[in-house]
């Protein structure tokens, strides 16, 4: 029987649901008898999961598209029908799809993964097959315009580059998941994931706001010798952080894991007082 130590790193990869066989059901086994330990962990691995998502690039969908989503999650099952659109709509759905997206007064940003959500819910709420063509029509519509913002914007596909990167390690069979733990009781923990072969992830949710002119820097605290800088970074606006670096040599000898506050741009040594340190053990 896995005990829950072993458990603890597959939290991750269950959340995102890539368990399978014997991890699977050990998991499952824990959470079904409550276990004190799994059980806040899932939760924890959950809510990380979630914030990711956050992190995936915004798709503005089209304004009719969103409305109809919108009425067919709102309509109880039976309402559905009520959604049905006339034949021969496909051209004027398409025109007034282009004009709803043209006028867009409120641009909601609503990441991706949120849409294919609210599709799934469509198709559990019993989506009529002429309905579903249509809609089918429409993602298509939606995908171009994806396909041409994506060609605008090299920043979104990087964005969306790291957040896939990012999810593969998280979520890949050796990847150890690190915590650093704050000095300061009233910061979050930083979670660390390090896979040899595919490099390490840092994650963190509510973090405080920094001040211009000052960064963060992750330090390799070596076994023997001085702290090996791994990179900056600072917190989106919304208070997050997702950093992905590829595999560092200087992983391979480290004692632990430390972020202190640095001046911009980062300095040769610490210093000052790390404020999240976590063992690699
Ligand atoms: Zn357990």
């Amino acid at each position: 029987m896995a005990s829950c130590e072993q458990l603890a790193e597959l939290y991750e990869a269950y959340a995102l649901g890539a368990l399978e066989g014997a991890e699977l059901a050990a998991v499952e086994e824990h959470l079904a008898r409550q276990c004190p330990t799994c059980t806040p962990g899932v939760a924890q691995a959950r809510a990380l999961v979630a914030n990711l998502s956050y992190l995936a690039p915004a798709a503005e969908p089209p304004a009719t598209l969103r409305r109809k989503l919108l009425a067919a999650i709102a309509a109880k099952p039976a309402g559905a029908a009520a959604v049905a659109v006339p034949t021969g709509a496909t051209v004027r759905g398409v025109d007034s799809v282009a004009q709803g997206r043209a006028r867009a007064p409120e641009r909601a940003w609503i990441p991706a993964w949120a849409w294919v959500a609210a599709a799934a819910l469509v198709l559990f709420a019993g989506y009529t097959t002429f309905q579903m063509r249509q809609f089918s029509r429409e993602v298509a519509v939606l995908e171009r315009q994806g396909a041409q913002e994506q060609q605008r914007s090299r920043a979104l596909d990087s964005e969306r580059e790291r957040y896939l990167q990012a999810l593969n390690i998280i979520g890949a069979a050796a990847t150890r998941r690190l915590q650093l733990k704050p000095g300061k009781t009233a910061m979050p923990p930083v979670s660390a994931y390090w896979n040899p072969g595919m490099g390490l992830v840092l994650a963190a949710d509510k973090m405080p706001d920094m001040p211009p002119g000052r960064t963060l820097q992750l330090w390799v605290v070596p076994q023997q010798g001085a702290p090996i800088s791994v990179g900056i970074f600072r917190p989106n606006a919304a208070g997050q952080v997702l950093m992905v670096m590829p595999p560092a040599n200087a992983m391979l000898m480290a004692k632990a894991l430390a972020i202190s506050d640095e001046p911009a741009g980062g300095s040769p040594q610490p210093t000052s007082a790390p404020e999240w340190v976590g063992p690699v053990s």
